[in-house]
């Protein structure tokens, strides 16, 4: 094993001269939980921990599905929702951390990010990928029936009024990356990359060389394409943009991002928005209330809260670019985009 893993360093080594190109990998295995297909790519570690993880990173990943899918009869999320209007549901411990986790982001964003936004997702088709717009009456009647502030946790009970559902599909991504990221390190990884659905990635360690992960930033114009590449090293990266989900009628697009307050897309005037933390939930859910914010809002949310140690890069619309000051030395413009102006944020 251990000779296997040495030519494999050595394979990354001389990939590396090729710049931000991949590495022969020890072990690239995919796991599909929650509508996730999640990619983890394990480039180095104490000998035995490459073979170990991928049963454990399974076992993980399907007991959270397990206690977190909102679809998944059975799970936590789905007797809490079950319940509502009754006594409430007993839920497991992990799902309590996740939901107190996302509801703490609830409050700190103002409402901009939901978890019980989950009755207007569904009215709009986005769970079944049956669409439909619904009228003004229904939305109006949605947006009053979204209020995460009604979630009541007691100990280990979790009760909602009659009418009210959850969803942790806007941080479950980072909390799956954030605890398979803290297993593998924990059992000798030291270098490895977790890609949760295209659009939370988690870092561990650095490359095997040594230096930064250089991890691409989505152009929301063109997907297809990387506008910037940001280095990351023991780091998670999340991006919600309206690009990734959304469907067409009558000429208007409509995506899978909504404003709490109106049950409709959100329209902010950004096309993506990225952000950079330590903690992959902090970034799966900030990404998707940023994006609901606006660049200004957005902005002055970034500079009020350093406490939650995130930094972050915005795209309008009109495809102007955005970054905080702090990403300063670990951000810059991809191939065919270095012509681009990039406003620093302070
Ligand atoms: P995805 O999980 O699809 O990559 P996000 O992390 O941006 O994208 O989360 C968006 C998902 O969360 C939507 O698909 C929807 O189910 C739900 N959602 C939409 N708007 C909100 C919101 N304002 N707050 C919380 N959840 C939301
Ligand atoms: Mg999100």
């Amino acid at each position: 094993m251990r000779k296997r893993l040495l030519c494999v360093l050595l394979a990354a080594a001389l990939a590396a001269s090729a710049g931000c190109s991949r590495y022969a990998a020890a072990k690239e295995f995919s796991l599909f939980a929650m509508d996730t297909l999640v990619d983890v790519t394990l480039y180095a570690g104490e000998r035995g921990a490459v073979d170990r993880e991928q049963a454990i990173m399974s076992g993980a990943v399907s007991s959270m599905e397990k206690a977190l899918s909102v679809t998944h009869e059975d799970s936590d999320v789905f007797r809490i929702n079950r319940e509502a209007g009754r006594s409430g549901a007993a839920v497991s411990g992990e799902t309590i951390e996740v939901l107190s986790s996302a509801l703490e982001l609830c409050e700190l964003t103002g409402g901009a990010l939901d978890i019980t936004a989950y009755p207007a997702v569904k009215a709009w088709g986005f769970t079944t990928e049956e669409h439909r717009v619904p009228s003004p009456a229904e939305l109006e009647a949605l947006a009053a029936q979204i209020d995460y502030a009604a979630v009541e946790l007691e100990g280990d009970t979790v009760t909602l009024p009659a009418g009210i559902e959850i969803d942790l599909g806007a941080v479950a991504k980072g909390y799956a990356g954030d605890w398979l990221a803290r297993d593998a390190r924990g059992n000798g990884i030291t270098s490895a990359l977790l890609n949760l659905g295209q659009s939370t990635i988690v870092a561990v360690g650095s490359k095997p060389d040594g230096s930064p992960w250089r991890i691409g930033v989505v152009d929301p114009a063109r997907p297809e394409n990387y506008f910037a590449v940001v280095e990351l090293e023991d780091c998670a990266m999340g991006t919600s943009g309206g690009y990734q989900r959304y469907f067409e009628q009558d000429g208007e697009i409509y995506w899978h991002i909504l404003d709490p307050d109106t049950a409709a897309p959100a329209r902010s005037g950004l096309a993506s928005v990225t952000v950079v933390s330590p903690s992959a939930l902090t970034c799966d859910g900030l990404s998707t209330a940023l994006f609901v914010m606006g660049l200004e809002e957005g902005a002055a949310f970034w500079r009020d809260h350093p406490e939650l140690d995130f930094e972050a890069v915005f795209v309008t619309e009109e495809g102007e670019i955005f970054r905080t000051a702090g990403l300063e030395g670990r951000f810059s413009l991809a191939e065919g985009y270095t012509d681009r102006e990039v406003t620093v944020l302070e």
